[in-house]
């Protein structure tokens, strides 16, 4: 992503972020972070608005 028009999420300035890919833009902030997903947890995260899985970077609509 360019310098500029960076994703405001604030896992993309972290060095250790908790999760794998970032829930705004699906970009791959953290491959080491520890994470497992389903249905129901794509579920769960679509009702709060996120727009990728942070589990597996998959977006969510
Ligand atoms: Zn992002
Ligand atoms: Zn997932």
């Amino acid at each position: 992503m360019k310098y500029g028009v960076r994703c405001p999420n604030m896992n993309h300035s972290r060095l250790n972020a908790p999760v794998k890919y970032c829930p705004m833009c699906g970009d791959s902030v953290n491959r080491s972070a520890n994470g497992s997903c389903d249905h129901v947890r794509h579920a769960e995260l679509r009702k709060n608005r996120h727009l990728f899985c942070h589990d597996c970077g998959k977006k969510l609509r």
